[in-house]
C-alpha cells in the first residue's frame, strides 16, 4: 500500500509540471518591443491573440501586439490561440524609445492654433469626443493583410517624426502620433486597406480628416486633406481614393499625415507599410533572450571569492 501511494504521489508530482507543459515551454517566449512598435508571433498558426486583457483575431495566422507610444516600460502577458484552440502564453517587454523634441514656428496665418478662441476650443473638444468614440475600432475579423497598401501612388520617405514632442512657437505642446509624408497638393490619397469610413469631416486641428475602420481594432486616419471623396458609412476597398492631399487644419503646407491605431494604441504607421518580417518577433527574441541568459550565466562565477585565502 505504501509503495502504491508512493507511486501515485510520484506520478502526481510528475504530472503537475507536465500539465503545465505549454506554459512552461512558453516561459521562454519573449518579445521586446519599443514604445510605438508592434510585436509579432508567427509559427503557431494562430487564430486569436491576446494582450491588455483583450482577445482579437490573428492576421494571416500571425499575432500582432501593438504598443502605444506612451506605454511605460515593463512586461505584459501575451497569448496566442492556435487552430485547435490551444493557448500559448508569452511575454512582451516594452522598451523605452527615444523620441525627438521639435521646436516649430507656426506662421501668423496659423495664429488661431496658438491662441484658439473659446468657440474654437469648444469645437475642438466636441471633435475630440467624436474621434475618441471610434478610435478603439469595431473589432471583428481583420479586413487587411500586412503590409498595408501605400496611401499615395508615390510615397516619399516621411520625416522621422513619429512620437516627436512638438512645441509650437515656444508655447503649445503636441505629441505627434503619426507620420508626415511630403506629397504635393492635389495628389490622390488611397485607403491602406478595405474598411468602413467611420468619420469624414473638417476638424479644427486635423483639417479634412478621414478615419477608416479596418476590423480587428485597426483604424487608419488621414489628415489635412484638400478634399474628401467619401462619406461616413461608405465601404472602401484597399487602394480606393478617399480624398486629395492638402494643407487644411494645423499644417504649415500640403502633406499627408497618416496615423494608425490598433486596439486603441498609437503605433508607428511606417511599420505596417513595410514588410511585417521586419517587426520584432517572438521567435527572434527567444534566441536573443537565451543568448542573454547564457551571457548572464557565464558572468555568474565570482572570480574573487578564492582570493581570500
Ligand atoms: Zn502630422
Amino acid at each position: 500500500m505504501r509503495i502504491t501511494s508512493c507511486l501515485v504521489a510520484s506520478v502526481a508530482a510528475l504530472a503537475a509540471p507536465l500539465a503545465l507543459g505549454p506554459s512552461t515551454a512558453a516561459a521562454a517566449d519573449i518579445v521586446t518591443v519599443p514604445q510605438g512598435g508592434v510585436g509579432r508571433w508567427t509559427g503557431i498558426a494562430a487564430k486569436e491573440c491576446g494582450i491588455y486583457g483583450k482577445r482579437y483575431a490573428a492576421v494571416d495566422a500571425a499575432c500582432y501586439f501593438p504598443v502605444d507610444i506612451r506605454t511605460p516600460a515593463g512586461a505584459h502577458e501575451i497569448a496566442a490561440w492556435d487552430q485547435d484552440g490551444k493557448r500559448h502564453v508569452g511575454t512582451l517587454v516594452v522598451q523605452e524609445a527615444t523620441f525627438a523634441k521639435v521646436e516649430m514656428d507656426l506662421p501668423e496665418s496659423l495664429g488661431r492654433y496658438l491662441d484658439p478662441s473659446a468657440e474654437e476650443i469648444a469645437r475642438a473638444g466636441k471633435e475630440r469626443t467624436e474621434v475618441l468614440a471610434i478610435l478603439g475600432g469595431s473589432g471583428g475579423e481583420p479586413r487587411f493583410s500586412l503590409p498595408l497598401a501605400k496611401p499615395t501612388a508615390n510615397l516619399p520617405k516621411s520625416e522621422d517624426d513619429f512620437g516627436s514632442e512638438r512645441t509650437f512657437n515656444g508655447k503649445r505642446k503636441s505629441l505627434h502620433s503619426g507620420r508626415d509624408y511630403p506629397v504635393g497638393a492635389g495628389n490622390s490619397v488611397m485607403a491602406v486597406a478595405d474598411g468602413k469610413v467611420v468619420l469624414a469631416a473638417d476638424h479644427f486641428y486635423t483639417g479634412n480628416a478621414v478615419y477608416i475602420d479596418h476590423g480587428d481594432g485597426l483604424v487608419s486616419m488621414n489628415f489635412h486633406l484638400q478634399s474628401i471623396a467619401v462619406e461616413v458609412g461608405d465601404e472602401v476597398k484597399r487602394g480606393e481614393k478617399i480624398g486629395t492631399i492638402g494643407g487644411t487644419g494645423r499644417a504649415t503646407g500640403p502633406h499627408l499625415h497618416l496615423g494608425l491605431r490598433w486596439l486603441g494604441k498609437r503605433i508607428d504607421p511606417a511599420l505596417l507599410l513595410a514588410t511585417p518580417d521586419a517587426l520584432p518577433a517572438v521567435s527572434d527574441s527567444r534566441a536573443e533572450a537565451q543568448h542573454k541568459i547564457d551571457r548572464a550565466e557565464r558572468k555568474e562565477p565570482d572570480e574573487t571569492d578564492d582570493l581570500t585565502d
